[in-house]
């Protein structure tokens, strides 16, 4: 597999007023940085996944995914580095012109396919997904990722990440952004007793993710469940994919000072949670490592 041009990620410092005056130390770990184009927790995410599908000999991955996706962006680039031919199913209608998401995801040589939401729906579905590999059978055998890599062995990738960090048991808290919730379980995999994480989930009524968390952790492991881990589910700014003026706002600023890009989807979200909670109160006099899980910036968003 193509490793070679992956950096270890750095360390950042981040010295902000509210932390200093709360006597906390704030570390970001910039996933971002890795590689070009492969960023974030998306590569984890991939590894195994293709691994396995070179290891079963098979040529061809089949995901799915947003018009926006950071997954389908890092399958095609990951995918044509690996030597695969890749296909994206993609929710929703073709809209001309391409975002440059797809626009990317085409120039890395990935196939789209458009299904409408109703369709997409289906995309765990195994007949549907048999229906799939039927339909482009003239690719041969198709190696299926489900949407953002979450699965069994996005999650295993994801137990890899702190172990980039050097010195880790220095740290008490390690917080990120959530979607599914699937880089959180990896990585509280990866803890040790006396560190937590804390996920903040960017859906609206992130709760949920409580149970699909454990569901993924029992899934992994049988043994007794971890209580290392727990959910901030109030930083969601009205839901995926919706920003207001003061989040925008708080990503420039933290851009200006810091030279820290944070996405509005994800990192952003995080973020400023975090810097709340320190201002409340419920982080202090600890050390802090934020993990920047990538993720792109769109004009245009819509805000709430
Ligand atoms: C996909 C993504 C996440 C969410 O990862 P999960 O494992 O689904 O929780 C977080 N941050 C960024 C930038 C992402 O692209």
């Amino acid at each position: 597999m193509m490793l070679s041009i992956f950096l270890d990620p750095p360390l950042q410092k981040i010295n902000h007023p509210i932390a200093i005056k709360a006597d906390v130390e704030l570390y970001i770990l910039r996933l971002d940085l890795m590689h070009p184009q492969i960023n974030g927790n998306k590569w984890f995410k991939l590894k195994y996944n293709l691994l396995e599908a070179k290891a079963t000999k098979i040529t061809t991955i089949l995901t799915f995914g947003g018009a926006y996706s950071n997954h389908i962006f890092a399958t095609a680039v990951a995918g044509k580095l690996n030597n695969l031919q890749t296909i994206g199913i993609i929710r929703g209608e073709e809209h001309l012109p391409l975002n440059s998401t797809l626009q990317f995801a085409i120039s890395q040589g990935m196939k789209l396919i458009y299904v409408d939401r109703k369709t997409y729906k289906q995309r765990n579905n195994i007949e549907f997904q048999n229906q799939l590999q039927e339909q482009l059978s003239q690719l041969g055998e198709i190696f299926i990722i489900p949407e953002g890599g979450s699965n069994l062995n996005g999650l295993k990738g994801c137990t890899e990440i702190l172990s980039l960090v050097s010195n880790i048991s220095k740290f008490s808290s390690i917080c990120l952004a959530c979607g599914t919730g699937t880089t959180l379980a990896g990585m509280a995999l990866s803890l040790t007793s006396s560190q937590r994480i804390i996920g903040f989930p960017v859906l609206k009524g992130g709760e949920f993710l409580n149970t699909d968390i454990s569901h993924i952790l029992s899934n992994y492991q049988s043994s007794e469940l971890l209580g290392n881990w727990q959910l901030v589910c109030n930083y969601h700014f009205g839901g995926y994919g919706k920003v207001t003026q003061e989040l925008i706002n708080f990503c420039d600023d933290f851009y200006e000072r810091y030279h820290v890009p944070l996405d509005y989807v994800y990192t952003g979200k995080m973020m400023y949670g975090v810097i709340d909670l320190i201002n409340q109160g419920f982080f202090h006099s600890e050390r802090l490592l934020l993990i920047h899980t990538g993720g792109l910036r769109y004009s245009g968003m819509q805000l709430n």
